[in-house]
């Protein structure tokens, strides 16, 4: 197996495939040798499942994955890294890769297609500038998703692991709390990556909830609420959701009053119940 953590044989491979970085779709490469195998272990546990990588890069990840789960397929949108991938991943017969914009295959059909019935993680370094819309792709896919362990930067690890009702919360803890349970696990400092980014990173695992932690009479109506409610961090919750929904202030504030909350409350005050309570009354009402 190619040690692909090792700063001098990424060069050789690279320059001999005339590869150059491309900032632009987050190509920052893991070089500390640590790192890929605690995440693969922490995503496929005991090896009765396969996985899902998004971004191999040039296959650190994807080998431990190969170790570990019953199948890989990772999914790579940058055509140039294809040669080096067969080259890298040459000795394993359970990867496939799949040359693809993530963000524009539907995950459902997907998982029919290449996996019909076996229950999937998913394990990335992810690129940096599609974090959020990657996780939530995968999170409201309805899909058989058993969990997420991937890299982000930190300030977003902690955001998407806040919990709800604390200062840190945003729309996205609120949104990744409903699907999933949040765990931070380790810190990756900057100096593991080639080219070094600006800021650390953290791995996180979104282990999938079998049932959402709350009922909702309209969840579509929920998530608008949420990102109405903390769309203007140092307002009221009252003040962003009436502008964010278009609706009356004083029928949201009737709603807040009527969902036993203080009219004045911030967002990030609000628990998963008491925003599923004020859906419930806006609903209702608006
Ligand atoms: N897994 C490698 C590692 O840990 O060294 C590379 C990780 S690098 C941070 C992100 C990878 O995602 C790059 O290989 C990049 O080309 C790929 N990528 C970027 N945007 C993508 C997208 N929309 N769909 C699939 N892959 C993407």
């Amino acid at each position: 197996m190619k040690e692909l953590w090792d700063i001098k044989i990424i060069r050789e491979i690279l320059e001999r495939h005339r590869f150059n970085f491309s900032k632009s779709l987050g190509q920052n490469f893991l070089v500390n040798r640590n790192i890929c195998p605690a995440m693969a272990q922490e995503a496929v546990e005991n090896g009765e499942v396969s996985a899902i990588e998004i971004g191999p890069g040039i296959g650190i990840l994807t080998q431990e994955l190969a170790l570990r789960a019953k199948k890989v397929l990772a999914v790579e949108i940058d055509t140039r890294l294809l040669p080096v991938l067969d080259e890298t991943l040459a000795q394993f017969d359970n990867v496939e890769i799949l040359n693809a914009d993530i963000l524009k295959l539907d995950i459902p059909s997907l998982i029919e297609e290449k996996f019909s019935g076996e229950d999937v993680v998913v394990c990335a370094n992810l690129p940096y500038y599609i974090t959020s819309p990657v996780i939530m792709h995968f999170l409201e896919s309805k899909s058989r998703i058993k969990s997420l362990t991937v890299m982000v930067q930190k300030e977003a690890a902690d955001r998407l692991c806040a919990e709800v009702g604390s200062r840190e919360a945003g729309a996205v803890s609120v949104a990744v709390n409903y699907y999933a349970e949040a765990q931070k696990l380790f810190n990756v400092s900057k100096g593991s990556f080639y080219p070094q980014p600006k800021v650390d990173s953290a791995v996180i695992k979104l282990t999938m909830r079998r049932e959402p932690p709350v009922e909702i009479k309209d969840e579509k109506l929920f998530f608008r609420v949420v990102k109405a409610a903390f769309s203007q961090r140092r307002k009221t919750a009252a003040n962003g959701i009436s502008s964010g929904l278009g609706a009356d202030k004083s029928e949201v504030v009737a709603a807040i009053e009527e969902s036993g909350l203080d009219p004045n409350v911030r967002a990030e005050k609000l628990t998963m119940e008491q925003l599923a309570r004020l859906t419930d009354c806006i609903k209702d009402r608006i």
